[in-house]
Parts: structure tokens; sequence; C-alpha cells
């Protein structure tokens, strides 16, 4: 065989050729067998053939040269260390067909069992097995099920009715009950089925057999359901998958045999333990396939003590070889333990947290590996609010977990009932069988979303995950009858008005109404949990790595906050002070008559009179901010928004002054208004006259903001405290704007502040594509940056995010256009590519430059990354998410290599 293999390229290894770094051309399954076989488990003999094998088959539509004299020649091996030949009639070696691409794919070909039986070496099996004719009848009726249903696409129910047909005419429900006759008979109902689908005879050649079953396995990596699968979960569409071949064990040989599934420790919580379940008397595929019931995996102690004892060792052993949480499958053939798979197992956002600390107890880990195995998206998800559960809550469906949350509402079916629900103060829930632009509003009025179809990419699922809203998607259990106002689910019926609780994270739908909490972790971040006291393990596992992230990031965290109370509870969560402080809040409420006087003022006094009024009530806003962040650096924004967002609707003030008109009242005010409203509407308010704009043509208004916060950080200063304000321009394109603003800016503040000893600094946030591309110049007239990604995206990429979210964002995902939509992870290419380029000529020209981020990019974990690569002092982000960035920055410090994480 060695000779074929120097002459054409190397497609089949042997497991003992293997070893677990080579999941890309093994896949994962063979690559981890090819390990354990290597560190000295029992793994029964067997040869993986390559993914390169696999995409040479897919793109020329047949088996590359040499491929089917490497398989004899591996085959041969395998033959000869078994001392029996494939089907052989008299005492046949048996193999499964394994698929087992580079990730674990539910989409692909399952595994066909017990290759090489047919009509002649049935009988050889039995003598093999001591004339064990119920297990070799056993066999061979499951060839045939799993032959015909993965390689030649047989309706397996008809399978599953034949054998039920036979369990019901033997008067019983457990196959155990059924004898070597009644599996005879069974083997023949089952040809004639396979003949019926297929128009062919059960193939007898166990030659052919294997042949088919692998060239199966190629192929179902272009099965649609591997296809939809891959795209959802943006799994490269040209790895492959590699086939194993695996010599058969046979759990089905007696109740001194048997099969089962463990973990190294438990995937949902990580509590350190046995966690599996055992099947005696039966082939693996019977525990998926719950046709018995299983125990669990301690009770094996019991039946088996030496295999129990030796799984164990082997559980220790795999776990000290993997440094991680290991997910096994295992045969007992009359006693002798076989190992069957390995990989490192999937878990929940919990587990990860508990085992990553757990490992770094036992000496496995270090910190920084175990920072590199968790992430900022499990980290969210133990920050969102959960459903109280009891037993009291068994959940009616089950859906994608498509944006998480707990939410709680009545069921409305259309988004104008949504809207009206909401305005009434009701919490809703959105119930439709998909969304679509339209349901837009109703989206926004609820409180989460439920669709009884679609994916990850739905409509549905994209919008609500942009909006931060809880949405299940895809729940088919429900048969949703949007005309009818109901649906149905479980038998039950659901009408408007109902209240269900919906879990994002699991998919979980619930009826009725189901308790909300705080998360414990949420508990340990505002405080209110000690670590060091609470015997809490999630807990204590999220502190200390927090506290290592801590030590490790190079980024500092801000948070978005135009308030005292949202400041305070970032402060609470980590940030480092503020990043984003908006001042538009300030311009609302009672305050709104006073704006309105401003846009309305026809002379210089009387704006100045409308400014005057302002500047006390903005200064008392700042002073609390600067007091909640006392110590700390507050990046304060002057106005940004047009100012006519400050007046009603047009439609609203044309009724009014009509109203007015018919009943004879004065309207001069609502006219005046009117007319202010017409004057100033914006096609693209977006484009339109805002941010520093607003600042050069409305005198005095930068001014009056400019100076309330000086006075702020004095009034603070004087009174003890200690305020570091940031006085951010927005929407800057050219430095001129920046120079014009800023002149004015220092004296003021040069005025105000006087010998308190505050410095305030001046810098601009870079959200214009022309500032970044401009950002030298605009460096020698700004302290610091600030890159207002939302903005710097929509401008980059010329849509608006109200309108386009919606619009078709969720087709874009869906034909690959956007990885993730570009307002969720920044575009590292296009608008990353803007940031970097005003870093880098932004510190040439002032090497001392502040560079920061305030977009929501500031709290995405990939974003996170990318602003640590380019060199960014610090992210702001909303108050939830400091955490989040503060776990990501110190990862992406620990990251200097770029491997894969979890
Ligand atoms: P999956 O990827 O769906 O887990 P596997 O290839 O692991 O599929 O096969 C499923 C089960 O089939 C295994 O867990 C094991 O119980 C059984 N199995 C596979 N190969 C063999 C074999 N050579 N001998 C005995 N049982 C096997
Ligand atoms: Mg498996
Ligand atoms: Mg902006």
């Amino acid at each position: 065989m060695a000779a074929q293999e120097t002459v054409d390229h190397k497609y089949v290894y042997d497991f003992a050729e293997g070893n677990k770094d080579q999941k890309d051309l093994l896949g994962g399954k063979g690559a981890n067998l090819a390990e354990m076989t290597n560190i000295g488990l029992p793994v029964p003999p067997g040869f993986t053939i390559t993914t390169e094998a696999c995409k040479a088959y897919l793109t020329t539509g047949a088996e590359p040269a040499g491929l089917a004299e490497q398989i004899s020649a591996h085959l041969g091996g395998l033959e000869r260390a078994m001392g029996r030949k494939l089907g052989d009639p008299r005492d046949p070696l048996l193999v499964s067909v394994r698929s087992g691409a580079k990730f674990s794919m539910p989409g692909m070909m399952e595994t066909v069992l017990n290759v090489g039986l047919n009509d002649d070496s049935v009988v050889g099996l039995s003598a093999q097995a001591g004339g064990n004719d119920r297990f070799a009848w056993d066999s061979y009726r499951r060839l045939i099920q799993m032959f015909g249903k993965t390689v030649c696409d047989v309706p397996g129910e008809e399978f599953e009715h034949a054998l039920d047909e036979a369990k019901r005419a033997k008067g019983t429900t457990n196959d155990l009950d059924l004898d070597a006759d009644d599996l005879r008979a069974l083997v023949d109902a089952y040809k004639k089925i396979f003949s019926k689908h297929t128009g062919r005879e059960f193939p007898q050649d166990p030659r052919e057999q294997l042949d088919l079953a692998i060239k199966a396995v190629f192929e179902s990596w272009n099965a649609e359901r591997a296809i939809i699968y891959r795209r959802q979960e943006r799994i490269p569409a040209d790895l492959g998958t590699a086939v194993n071949v695996v010599t058969m064990v046979f759990g089905n040989l007696g109740p001194d045999s048997g099969t089962g599934v463990a973990f190294t420790r438990d995937p949902a919580s990580g509590a350190q333990g046995i966690y599996g379940d055992y099947l005696a008397n039966a082939q693996g595929e019977d525990v998926v396939a719950g046709i018995r019931n299983t125990v669990p995996l301690q009770e094996l102690e019991r039946i088996d003590k030496k295999s129990y004892d030796e799984l164990l060792d082997y559980m220790a052993r795999l776990e000290g070889h993997y440094k991680d949480l290991c997910d096994i499958e295992f045969t007992i053939e009359r006693g002798k333990l076989w190992m069957l798979q390995t990989r490192v197992g999937k878990r929940t956002a919990a587990a990860a947290f508990v085992i990553a600390g757990q490992l770094v107890d036992e000496g496995l880990i270090d910190l920084d590996e175990a920072l590199h195995r968790v992430n900022g998206a499990q980290l969210a998800q133990l920050m969102f609010p959960r459903f109280k559960l009891d037993h009291e809550f068994t959940p009616v469906a089950k859906g994608i977990g498509a944006s998480p949350g707990a939410a709680v509402g009545k069921v409305v079916f259309t988004s104008a009932r949504a809207v009206e629900l909401a305005g009434e103060g009701e919490a809703v829930i959105l119930v439709r069988r998909e969304t679509n632009p339209d349901d837009l509003n109703g989206m926004i009025a609820a409180q989460g979303i439920l669709t009884s179809r679609g994916g990850k990419t739905s409509h549905a699922a994209v919008v609500a995950r942009g909006m931060g809203k809880t949405c299940v998607s895809g729940a088919d259990e429900l048969d949703v009858n949007i005309p009818a106002k109901k649906f149905t689910v479980a038998g039950r019926a659901v009408n408007e008005g109902d209240v269900i609780s919906i879990d994002g994270t699991t998919g979980k739908v619930y009826l009725g109404e189901v308790p909300v909490m705080p998360s414990e972790v949420v508990q340990y971040f505002e405080g209110e949990l000690d670590p060091e006291q609470t015997d809490d393990a999630l807990v204590k596992a999220v502190h200390r790595i927090m506290t290592h992230a801590d030590a490790r990031r190079r980024l500092a965290v801000r948070t978005n906050a135009d308030t005292g109370a949202d400041a305070a509870r970032a402060r609470r969560f980590g940030a480092q002070g503020i990043g984003l402080c908006r001042t538009e809040h300030m311009f609302l409420g009672e305050r709104r008559e006073l704006v309105e006087r401003l846009i309305l003022s026809a002379t210089d006094a009387e704006r100045q009179d409308a400014l005057a009024a302002l500047l006390p009530l903005q200064r008392e806003d700042f002073i609390e901010i600067f007091r909640e962040m006392d110590g700390l650096p507050v990046t304060v924004r002057l106005i940004d928004p047009p100012l006519h967002e400050f007046l009603p609707p047009l439609e609203q003030l044309a009724v009014n002054v009509a109203v007015a008109q018919e009943r004879g009242e004065d309207v001069a005010k609502e006219e005046a208004l009117l007319a202010a409203v017409r004057r100033m509407h914006e096609e693209n308010p977006m484009l339109g006259l805002r941010g520093v704009r607003l600042g050069l043509v409305i005198p005095g208004l930068f001014a009056m903001q400019v100076r309330a916060i000086a006075e702020a950080a004095v009034a603070v200063t004087r009174g003890g405290g200690s305020a570091g304000p940031e006085i951010m321009v927005p929407l800057v394109g050219a430095v001129q704007e920046l120079e014009t603003v800023r002149a004015e800016a220092e004296k003021i503040i040069a005025e105000v502040v006087g010998d308190s000893g505050v410095e305030v600094l001046i810098g601009t946030m870079i959200e214009v594509p022309r500032a970044a591309l401009t950002a030298g110049q605009i460096a020698e007239a700004a302290q610091f940056f600030s890159f207002g990604t939302n903005d710097l995206t929509q401008m980059g990429w010329g849509f608006s995010r109200d309108d386009v979210e919606g619009a078709f964002f969720w087709r874009y995902l869906e034909l690959g256009i956007f990885g993730i939509s570009p307002f969720e992870s920044i575009d590292r290419e296009g608008v990353g590519r803007l940031v970097r380029i005003a870093a880098e000529e932004g510190r040439a020209a002032r090497p001392e430059l502040k560079l920061g981020v305030c977009g929501e990019h500031g709290g995405d974990p990939d974003s996170v990354h990318f602003f640590h690569e380019v060199g960014l002092d610090y992210v702001s982000c909303s108050p939830f998410r400091v955490p989040v960035a503060r776990l990501e920055a110190g990862r992406a410090a620990v990251e200097t290599t770029g491997s894969d994480s979890r």
C-alpha cells in the first residue's frame, strides 16, 4: 500500500497516523479517534478518508484517482489486523461508515452500522457470536434500515412502521422481545421496503455497500439541510467532510453489552461529576432514537464495575489530555469497553465560565487560557433577566432562541394591534408566522416577538437582534391563524389578549405569566452578591475571570450615559468614565417650551433670552453627572440632532391650527410653529442641518452648552470633587468647522475656569467619512477623537439604519453580502478601514491624541477586538454592555495569536 501512496495523493489515514490537530483534513471525529488511538485508549481499528477526497469527489463528480486503491489497501490492513475479511460468510469483519466534518453538523449524513452483512455473512456473524442468531439478524435488519435511510433516501418511517408492526404482532413494545425468527421476518420486510423505493435489491456485495456508503457521506455535504445549517452557523461551504470506517464492536450481544454517552462534567452547569446515559444490549443509535429508556451512567457501576472504573479512568485521562470538558461515546462488548468518539463538548454559557474556573483550580490551564475560553456573547447571555422557573411551568413549544431575553405579554397578531395595546401601557408579544418590514412598528412596540417559521437569519430574528428585543423564531409546533386571531399549540388555543412568556435564549414558549428576575451575574455586577461570600459557583467564576480580564486589558472601558442614574449603574459595572453623554434629552420635557422659544426667536435678544434660561438647567444636569463620575473623564457631546426634532410633528400642528381657528381661538403661536416646521423640513434629516452645522448657524447655542459644562465642572471641583470634562463636537467633516467652534469655546472656558484647576479638553467625533480621511488635519485642532461608528457606518455604506434594517438586511444576510449586520459588528474592511486611517493619521499629527469609540460597536465583542488591534485607548458602550466590553478587551489582549474561540 505504501507504493501506491507515494505516487498518488494520500487520501486515507489509519487512526494511528493522525492526531487531534488535523481536523481540517480528517474532520473532528477522525482527528479525535486518531488522538485517542495514539494515547492508548481502546478504539476499534479503522481509517479516515480525508476531506480532500470529498472535495475532489464533489468538484469532479467522480472519486479521485487512487482513492479506491488506497481504501482497498487500508481495508486490507484492517482485515489482517482483525484476522477477518469484510463480509466473509464464515467469519465476517463488519464496519461502520461515519461522516465527520471539521465542525459537527447535524445536517450531515449519519452513520451506517454493520456494513458487510448480507444473507450469507449473517450466518457467519451468528457463529462468531456463539450461535447467537437473534443478535445476527438484529444487526442485519439495522444495516438495511440505516443503509436504506441514509444512503438510499428510503423514508425512515416505513422501517419504523414495520418494526412497530412486528412488535405489535408479538404483543410487546420492547424490541428485545423479538426473537431470531421475528427478526429474520423483519429483514424480509425491510428488503421489500428497500426495493420498493430504490428499484433494486439490497446490495449483497460488502465492498459495494462500503463504497455506496462512502459516496453517500460525500454527497451529504451538499444536502439541502446541511447547506442551510452551514449558512446559519456561518460554516464555510468548501470544507467538505471526512469519512471514518471503523471496525464494528457490538453493544447488542446481550445483557453484558451495551452502549452509552458521557460528559466529563455537567455541560449545563459545569458541575463536576459523572453525566451520561447507558443502555444495555443496544447499538448506538438506540440511545438517540429513544427506543428504550436509558439508565443514568452511574448505574453502570452496578451492572459492570470493571468497565465503569475503566471508563472513569479514560474520562479523567481525556480531560487531562484535552484540558477541557469532553463528550464521549462508548460501547461495551461482552464486558470489554471500546471508545467510539470524543470531542471537546459544547456547553452552556454558565458552564463555560464555571468549567474554565475549575480547570484553573485543577492546574490544567492558566487564567489567560480561562479568559480565552469564555466570551462576551456568553457573558451577555448571563446578564439577561431570566424566568424564575419552577415545576409549574412547562414549555408548550420550542423554537430557535433568535434574540435573547425573557419576555412576558399579551398575545397580539398584528402590528397595528401591538402598537395600540402598547400605547395603553400593556406589554405585548407579537405573534406571526413570520414578520416582514410592515411589522416594524409592532416589533418596536412589543416586548417580544414569536414566529412559527424562519431561522436565525429570518426577518424577525435579524431585526429583533438589532433592536435588542427578545425573539423566538421558527416555533413550528405553533399553528398561527392571523385572521382568526389565535394560534394553537399542544392542542390548546391561544387567543389575542392571552398572556404568554417567551425565552429568547432557550427558544422556549410558555403559556401564562412566568415571573422574571435579574440574573445572579447582574446581581453580582450591581454589588448585591459578594463573590467571596456566595457559594454560587457561577458568580465566583465570573468574578475571577473578570478580575483577570481587567488586569490584562489595554483598552479602557467607558459608558454611554446621559443621566446620573445611568452613570452610577455603569460605574458599578466597571465603567472608567463616560465616553458619550448626549445632551439632547436636556432639551426635552418641560424644557421643550424654552427650545420652542429658541427656535422661534425673531431677534438676537429673544434667542439670548431663551439660551440664558436653558443654561442653569443644563448646568444642573452636568453637575449631577460629574458628581457620579467623580475623578473620571466625561465626554459631553454638544447638541447633535436637527432642531425640528424638538418640535411637534407637522400633521399634529396643522390639525391644532385648524381646530383652534374653528373655535375662533388665538392661533398666532401655533401658526408660527407650523411655519417654522415647514421652513425647517428636510428631505434627509440625517444629512441635514445638525451637529456642528447647528453650532455654526445658531449663534450662542454651543456657547451656552460649553459654558454650562465648564461652570458645572468648576462647581463640582470647588465642592471638593474632581470633574474631567471633555467637550465633543459632533459631525465635523473639515478642520475649519472644528477650529471655529473651538476658538469660541476656548474663550468661554478660559473665562469660566479661571484658577479653579479644572481642565477641559476639546475634541471631535469622527463619524463623517471626510473626517476620517482628513484626520491628520483635524487632529491639529482636536485633543481627542471619538469614533461615532453608527453614523460612520450609515454614511460609509450610504444607508440609514432606521430605513434599512427592517427593509432588506435579512435578504443581505441570506445572500451572504453581510456575515452579520454592520450595525452589530463593525465592518472591518470598509468602515473599519476609515477608523484605522483616522487613528493612524491622527496620531501621526498629534501623538498624544486620545482615541475612543462611542458607537454601539463599543460593546460588541468582535468590534472590541478590532478596536484593540487598531490601538484605540478606550471603547464606550451602554451600561449593560460594560462588563462584556471589559471581558472582550481582556481577551483581545491575551489573544496574541488568532486561535479560534468557541
Ligand atoms: P454521530 O456523529 O451522529 O454521533 P456516530 O458516527 O458517532 O454518529 O455514530 C453514532 C453511534 O453509532 C455511535 O455513538 C456508536 O454508538 C455507534 N457506532 C458508530 N461506529 C460504531 C462501531 N464501529 N461500532 C459500534 N458502534 C458504533
Ligand atoms: Mg457520535
Ligand atoms: Mg452621530
